[in-house]
């Protein structure tokens, strides 16, 4: 599977700019798509999954123009909207298998080996019966795949999935997705660093519309090592006075008190040790690059 997005630009008519000039190519695999809240990641999952329209560009997935081709793309395509809003007193069970039939799966027994298949696989089996408005968050997302692995897509598109779950619900879904990325494409959309490092070979990070960095998770880590260095800082002028001088990735609380994460060839200063580096410190530098320029 290959999907090659190639200087894609949208704004709305609010004046926003969700999407400048983004190019990017998607293999197979889970592919993570990293950025802050506003970076566009919706209005790019919407775009690939042919519900709304760029002003220019174009996204070709295996020869298919999705622009043009929706109804062809729609067949090999499942998505997982950051709002999947429908959650009726129907069961599992009957949800799915109603939209099975709008997928267009018309014969009955192919359609009930399907459904029974996916409501194991999302470990839903059990609570087949029970009415979707009364499943819990983690519930309902692993509804949210289930009917986005209807009809066998080739690659499906999940968008910030994890946000409200709570550790162990989110724990499960991740393993669910990363399953599943063994067989087909995912495209996990998210703010959340974790989930990208835990799940993803390859991933982006994007704001303001614009890729900063694509790549491997890997490589992207093992290119700031040595390079992190960290330091409790006492005071707040102490911490100001560091800010002023030194590319400071993060500031986290560590009991109380403030630990500066810092990029740095060599030590910056007394009071400094070197720290391995995180996916979020990636992160953070590649942001914090993007809003200085
Ligand atoms: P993300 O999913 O990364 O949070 P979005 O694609 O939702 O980013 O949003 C990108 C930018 O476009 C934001 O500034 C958002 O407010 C704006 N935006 C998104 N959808 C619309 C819309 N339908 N109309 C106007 N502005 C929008």
């Amino acid at each position: 599977m290959a999907l090659t997005i190639a200087g894609l630009s949208k704004t709305y008519p609010n004046g926003v700019r969700a999407l400048d000039k983004l190019s990017l190519t998607i293999g197979n695999n889970m592919f993570g798509l990293l950025g802050p809240n506003g970076a566009g990641k919706s209005s790019l999952m919407r775009t690939i999954a042919t519900l709304q329209e760029p002003d220019e560009g174009t996204i070709d997935l295996d020869g298919l123009n999705v622009l043009t081709q929706k109804n062809d793309v729609r067949k090999v395509l499942g998505y997982l909207p950051q709002e999947f809003g429908v959650y009726p007193k129907m069961s599992a069970l009957d949800m799915l298998n109603h939209l099975a039939v709008l997928k267009g799966i018309a014969r009955a027994g192919e359609r009930r080996e399907m459904v029974e298949a996916l409501l194991q696989q999302t470990n839903l089996w059990d609570v087949r019966k029970k009415a979707l408005s009364t499943f819990s968050g983690g519930m309902k997302q692993r509804f949210g795949i289930a009917q986005a692995l209807l009809a066998n897509p080739r690659l499906i598109i999940v968008d910030e999935p994890t946000a409200g779950l709570d550790p162990a619900e989110r724990n499960r879904f991740l393993n669910l997705l990363s399953a599943i990325g063994r067989d087909i494409t995912v495209i996990l959309s998210t703010h959340i660093v974790d989930d990208v490092r835990e799940l993803c070979p390859r991933m982006a990070i994007i704001a303001a519309g614009r890729v900063l960095l694509e790549g491997s998770p890997l490589e992207a880590l093992q290119a700031l090592d040595g390079q992190i260095w960290a330091k409790v800082v006492a005071t707040d002028d102490e911490l100001r006075a560091l800010e002023a001088e030194l590319d400071i990735v993060s500031t986290h609380l560590v009991s109380g008190q403030h630990e500066i994460r810092v990029f740095c060839a060599s030590s910056p200063g007394a009071g400094f040790h070197a720290v391995p580096s995180g996916l979020e410190d990636v992160y953070f530098l590649q942001l914090s690059r993007h809003t200085k320029h």
